[in-house]
């Protein structure tokens, strides 16, 4: 994998080919950077998207959401969230050249602790790499310490997971075994299902605010703590020392609590 590919050069204009400027007339304004929604978009991961814009207008702050399409310039400079959900292998096929090529620019605002959410496919091609079960394989780009090999077994069903984000629910549907190098943080333990792979009961990565899931659902609807780590770190960032107001989650809290008592 030594397949080395320029960066996009045009990094000054925001051009994505949809551009949801929701939030523009309030004075704090988060944007949003959502990876390849065309492709990768799997069990609900779009959800997460609108459960970020919805907790943020409910707080009167405003939100805006661009789409990062292949081949299309975009400046991730002026984002300050990134979110890609997950996808099929063939999906990871069409967008893995792609993202390498913006890899420098998304790893080095890892680094600046840029908020970031990934759920399993592109969890994947952010880390070393992934092999697929024929034997191809996808170079990432490098935020997490993982590697990830397709397998035979399919970890499908519930999942539930301790974390520092309270216990989380989601459920998960993937083939690809994660084994994190020893430096790198998983989000925690798993309680129930899978996680990263069989046999290590630890789910995803995080890197600064960069965090890895095999968790679809979507993951945030039913675990508000989560997106409001995320939310918070993105305010901070812009804007230095924040605070989010509270919100009624009572809602996502019996959701939560149905799907954790599902078998799994
Ligand atoms: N194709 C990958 C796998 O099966 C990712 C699947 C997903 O995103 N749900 O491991």
């Amino acid at each position: 994998m030594s397949v080395q590919l320029n960066e996009f050069s045009d990094n000054s204009a925001s051009q994505a080919a949809y551009v949801d400027r929701r939030g523009d007339h309030m004075t704090k304004k988060i944007v949003i950077a959502h990876l390849y929604p065309s492709e990768m978009n799997i069990y609900g991961d779009m959800g997460n998207v609108i459960t970020l814009v919805k907790r943020l207008e409910w707080r009167g702050i405003g939100a805006e959401v661009r789409n990062v399409e292949v081949g299309q310039p975009f400046n991730f400079d002026e984002c300050d969230l990134i979110f890609g959900g997950g996808g099929q292998d063939s999906g990871q096929q069409l967008v893995a050249a792609d993202l390498l090529r913006r890899g420098n620019t998304i790893r080095q605002l890892a680094h600046d602790t840029m908020p970031m959410l990934l759920i399993c496919g592109l969890y994947q091609l952010f880390g070393h790499g992934f092999t697929l079960s024929d034997g191809q394989e996808l170079q990432g780009i490098e935020v997490f310490a993982a590697n990830t090999v397709g397998g035979s077994v399919r970890m499908i069903g519930n999942i539930t997971v301790d974390s520092p984000f309270g216990r989380l629910v989601g459920f998960e549907n993937h083939s690809g075994q994660t084994i994190l190098d020893r430096s790198q943080e998983a989000i925690g333990k798993v309680i129930k299902g899978f996680g990263n792979n069989p046999t290590s009961h630890v789910e995803g990565a995080i890197t600064f605010n960069a965090i890895g899931t095999y968790m679809h659902g979507p993951v945030l609807p039913k675990n508000p703590a989560m997106a409001d780590h995320l939310l918070l770190a993105a305010l901070t960032r812009k804007y230095g020392d924040s605070k989010l107001s509270t919100i009624d989650d009572g809602l996502a809290r019996s959701a939560a609590s149905v799907a954790n008592a599902r078998p799994q």
